[in-house]
């Protein structure tokens, strides 16, 4: 526990013992809305730091209504113990399709890719939360909030029933269309590709664990078609911006048209996913004194690749150290360095990439391009864009490894 933390602070801490604790509060340091992984990677580490921590969710429970395919990068997989139970086989193959399904392959040497159950990864990292001593609202919804003698007090609301807590510090992790981020005053995403996927399990794919990239302006404008097969699941989709296609349609002919790639005949659909995924980079104005945003709600996903995994781990382990040392000191200036505008620098390059594919709409220009990353002086691009391990800037670099030691590859906290 750190040693700055005020006696409050202490005090409330040491009552929250485990999962079993019924005591009824109203009153927390912090409250983060969304117990997605962004929501839920900050309140564990929150939590485990001491801090009296309520994590709400207008969600059942966390296993139902996924929206994300769950594919982690090798860079998060190295740099985070990820429960392993949670993770499906890895995958080194990569082929890229060009409109006219002239095919492009790529092979790491390297375990690259693992799709997460993201369910069960969910659930577990709940657990972790209430085993730290985080206080879960399952159930309810954030409605508004107002702030007076340095408290906010947050509406919230249970099905028919409304009704009010007090936190010093409010964390935004609703996802892309964050209404605690109107309400905070901050930055709100304004560009978006809409996702929609099936997941099966029985497809038969030749081959080893794979990933298939498809480029096609119409089934999948401004980004691309997918299937992601780890042997025992397999996710078939279709990204856009939503103003350029119907997803669902999309993904439907998407279907019809990689019949020949993979057999789903016998194969069984067990859920379909959809979401919006906001691809203008991470925003400037993410964070002020009564609050703060992470994962989805501050952009935080890579815009070329539209990969918001990776940037929910590490942004959200870096507000759970600067919130810390924010509530412990009072210090206004801690917050500082929980700049978007510092992030986004190191953005500008997948900024552009991502301008350049949102106006590569015609396919004889993609498939131009595809013709050009075969080329092998251009395939090292092509290799980079799927191996880099550049998805979001090393926001933990600069920080005291007491505060985020507990999630790194170098303990076995998970
Ligand atoms: C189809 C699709 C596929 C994707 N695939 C990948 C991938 O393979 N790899 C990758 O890296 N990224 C992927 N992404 C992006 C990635 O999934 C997201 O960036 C990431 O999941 C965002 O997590 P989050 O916790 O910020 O938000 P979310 O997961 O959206 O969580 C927000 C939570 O807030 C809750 N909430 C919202 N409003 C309220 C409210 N008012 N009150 C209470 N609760 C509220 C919601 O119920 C939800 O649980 C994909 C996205 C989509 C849409």
């Amino acid at each position: 526990m750190p040693t700055r933390l005020s006696p409050f602070f202490c005090l409330r801490t040491l009552r929250y013992k485990g999962l079993r604790d019924t005591h009824v509060q109203t009153s927390y340091d912090v409250t983060i809305i969304g117990a997605g992984l962004a929501g839920l990677q900050c309140a564990r580490l929150l939590a485990r730091q001491g801090v009296n921590v309520l994590l709400v969710d207008r969600k059942n429970t966390l296993d139902q209504k996924i929206h994300t395919t769950g594919i982690f990068v090798r860079r998060t997989l190295v740099d985070f113990a990820l429960p392993e139970d949670c993770l499906g086989p890895p995958i080194k193959h990569v082929t890229l399709y060009s409109p006219a399904h002239r095919s492009l392959e790529l092979v790491s040497q390297h375990d690259e890719f693992r799709i997460g159950r993201m369910g069960q990864l969910y659930q577990r990292y709940l657990q972790h939360c209430l085993l730290a001593g985080a206080h879960w609202l399952p159930q309810t919804s954030y409605v508004n909030h107002s702030a007076a003698n340095g408290k906010l007090t947050l509406q919230l609301n249970s099905g028919s029933s409304t009704h009010s807590i007090t936190t010093r510090y409010l964390i935004g992790a609703d996802g892309a269309r964050s209404r605690v981020a109107r309400d905070l005053k901050l930055e709100l995403n304004r560009e978006w590709i809409v996702g929609v996927e099936s997941v099966f399990q029985g497809a038969m794919l030749d081959g080893p664990p794979q990933l298939l990239c498809f480029l096609d302006p119409k089934l999948a404008p401004g980004y691309i078609a997918w299937i992601a097969h780890d042997g025992e699941e397999t996710h078939l989709g279709v990204g856009g911006y939503p103003s350029l296609f119907d997803p669902t349609a999309a993904l439907h002919d998407f279907r019809s048209r990689v019949a020949g790639i993979i057999d789903l005949r016998k194969a069984k659909q067990i859920e379909t996913r959809a979401g919006l995924i906001p691809v203008g980079g991470v925003l400037n104005n993410i964070a002020n004194p009564t609050g703060l945003l992470i994962g989805d709600a501050a952009g935080a996903v890579s815009p070329l690749t539209a990969g918001g995994l990776d940037p929910c781990m590490r942004l959200s382990a870096f507000a759970a150290t600067v919130v810390t040392e924010y509530l412990s000191t009072g210090d206004v200036q801690v917050l500082q360095a929980y700049s978007g505008e510092l992030f986004r620098k190191r953005f500008i390059s997948r900024l552009w990439a991502r301008r350049i594919a949102a106006t590569l709409r015609q396919p004889q220009l993609l498939e131009l391009g595809c013709a050009v990353l075969r080329l092998p002086v251009f395939s090292r691009l092509a290799n980079h864009v799927f191996f880099g391990r550049g998805s979001f800037p090393d926001v933990m670099s600069n920080l005291q490894p007491s505060i985020h030691s507990d999630d790194n590859r170098t303990t076995n906290s998970a």
